[in-house]
């Protein structure tokens, strides 16, 4: 039913490219917690509407799977399963299994199976709770990527009855993907979606060029540079989003599965790469690792670049890593 305006989609733009002038269509929701933005260039009002539409209803679809919070999700299916051996929904199997790579190749960094960890801190209230070592120990014995096997058909094995799983780090990227996808179905080729400063972008501006984006200062108001990308996604991960100070120390929201504790070298990292789920993993995995280790990683990953921003405010980039740095 919901996708079944798609094929006049086409059409229309089509017919309307010849008469209409172009301009850039803008709209923003609050969805999973964040602030999703579409930006549609150069598709008549109209059709953009309906495109935004499917932004958003593909945002609250991928929210309904992946919500650890939504009891009838994917994810808490998962979590409140009853035996080791289960069959998941085939786009949640997918998604664990690209979360899974994502942690082998960052040695335990992004994993997805903390959520005993994450669940004793509270970020989002105003009560701020800082959990003990020994609380934190109790719940990293039943943390580890390595836990979930995968079998065929959407089959998992999970010996571990503690085991949970939180999918914060990768589900935003993951709407970004499918939502890009559906807009690319529709005929939508020029386009920027923006949730809370993870990005997807295809094609160019109304005015024919790049989008152009700002690498926020994890500092200030300002920022430390600007990007020029197109056909690709932007993400970045920081530890002035979700924290609290407690004790004149900064307590935020990526967590270090070695430790249980945030993760203390970075400030922020932002990552370049086409797959959006893959760099929302990826720059969560390369801010624990921190400059040296997240660099390696880079390196060791084809196509992906990264900016590093780290405690001291030091700024570390991979070759690739193109923009036009800004003084702050
Ligand atoms: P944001 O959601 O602000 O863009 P991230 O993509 O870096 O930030 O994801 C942070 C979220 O990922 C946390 O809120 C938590 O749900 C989850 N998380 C925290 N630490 C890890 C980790 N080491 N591996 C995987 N997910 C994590
Ligand atoms: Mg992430």
């Amino acid at each position: 039913m919901k996708y079944n305006f798609f094929p006049p989609i086409i059409i229309l733009i089509f017919l309307a490219s010849c008469t209409m002038k172009p301009k850039v269509y803008d709209d923003t929701r609050l969805i999973m917690d964040t602030l999703v933005e579409v930006k549609l260039s150069g598709v008549p009002k109209k059709i953009a509407g309906r495109g935004v539409e499917v932004v958003f209803n593909e945002f609250n679809r991928v929210d309904r799977l992946m919500s650890r919070f939504k009891p009838r999700s994917a994810v808490s299916g998962f979590n409140n399963r009853f035996e080791a051996t289960l069959k998941v929904d085939p786009e949640l199997y997918n998604l664990l299994k690209q979360a899974d790579e994502v942690s082998r190749v960052s040695g335990g960094a992004f994993d997805v199976t903390l959520e005993p960890v994450i669940t004793l801190y509270n970020f989002d209230e105003t009560k701020k709770v800082i959990p003990g070592r020994r609380k934190l120990d109790e719940a990293l014995k039943y943390v580890g990527y390595q836990k979930i096997r995968y079998g065929a058909d959407n089959t998992l094995f999970v010996a571990e009855p503690k085991l949970r799983i939180d999918l914060g780090g990768i589900a935003k990227g993951y709407a970004l993907k499918r939502a890009a996808r559906l807009l690319e179905r529709a005929g939508i080729g020029n386009f920027l979606i923006n949730a809370g400063g993870d990005i997807v972008v295809r094609g160019l501006k109304t005015d024919g060029s790049p989008w152009l984006l700002g690498i926020r200062n994890p500092r200030g108001l300002g920022i430390i540079g600007k990007l020029r990308v197109t056909d690709t996604a932007v993400v970045t991960s920081g530890d002035y989003e979700r924290f609290f100070f407690y004790q004149g120390r900064r307590y935020h929201h990526i967590l270090d599965p070695k430790t249980g504790r945030p993760a203390p070298l970075c400030r922020s990292v932002t990552v370049i790469y086409p797959d959006p789920a893959a760099a929302d993993a990826y720059a969560t995995a390369i801010f624990i690792l921190g400059p040296e280790e997240g660099m390696k990683l880079v390196q060791s990953v084809k196509g992906l670049e990264a900016l590093i921003i780290a405690q001291d405010g030091t700024i570390t980039k991979s070759k690739g890593f193109k923009y036009e740095a800004q003084q702050t």
